[in-house]
């Protein structure tokens, strides 16, 4: 069963939410190679085809899941990585939530996700969006650069919420999206109260 996790750290304020009963739109961001593929494919239930070159297949998917008993509708959309600002942009402005990646075994990742999270503060102003912040890869132990305090720290600096996963073990990947319904559900709660 898909028990509440700790690893993610509540953070409260309200939201704008979507139309009730629609699904929610959760964006992947990341530097490239961090595991938003990995990640998609998991989502969409290939996990076997990690290592398969027909990752593409599974940009945008659309999933029911059950969180705390009660169903939820989200529509997960990878389409960060591409060249067009364009398609970046809309990317920004489309979700609903998102998972914010980096691998903890290269740097550079993680401070491209700072980046992105003060772009995505600029289309997002209001900051009332739910987003966390994904330390993903954290099986390769040897090759660590960003320790978990660091991810930890990062987060709470930039208001979000934190979990580390690792795709390769199937680690923490459905407690990411778990937290990310909960947040969805108490903005439209705090928001119909
Ligand atoms: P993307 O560019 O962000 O979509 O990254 P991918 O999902 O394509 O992953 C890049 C590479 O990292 C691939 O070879 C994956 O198999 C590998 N990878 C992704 N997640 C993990 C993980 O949690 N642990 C390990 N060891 N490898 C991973």
């Amino acid at each position: 069963s898909w028990s509440s996790s700790d690893s993610v750290i509540s953070t409260d304020s309200a939201w704008e939410p979507a139309e009730p009963g629609s699904p929610y739109r959760v964006v992947l961001l990341g530097a490239s190679g961090v595991g938003k593929t990995a990640f998609a494919n998991i989502f969409a239930g290939a996990a076997d085809s990690m290592d398969s070159d027909d990752c593409e297949l599974y940009e945008m998917c659309e999933k029911e899941i059950e969180v705390d008993g009660e169903p939820a509708t989200l529509t997960l959309l990878d389409t960060w990585d591409t060249d067009n600002e364009w398609a970046q942009e809309h990317c920004m402005q489309t979700g609903d939530a998102y998972l914010l990646l980096y691998s903890v075994t290269d740097r550079a990742s993680f401070l491209r996700a700072s980046e992105l999270r003060i772009t995505l503060r600029r289309f997002r102003p209001a900051q009332h969006t739910p987003i966390i912040l994904v330390g993903n890869k954290c099986d390769l132990v040897r090759r660590r650069e960003v320790s978990v305090s660091e991810g930890r720290a990062c987060a709470a600096v930039f208001d979000c919420k934190f979990i580390e996963t690792s795709a390769a073990m199937q680690h923490n990947i459905w407690e990411a999206f778990h937290g990310m319904v909960r947040q969805l559900r108490l903005r439209r709660d705090s928001k119909e109260a």
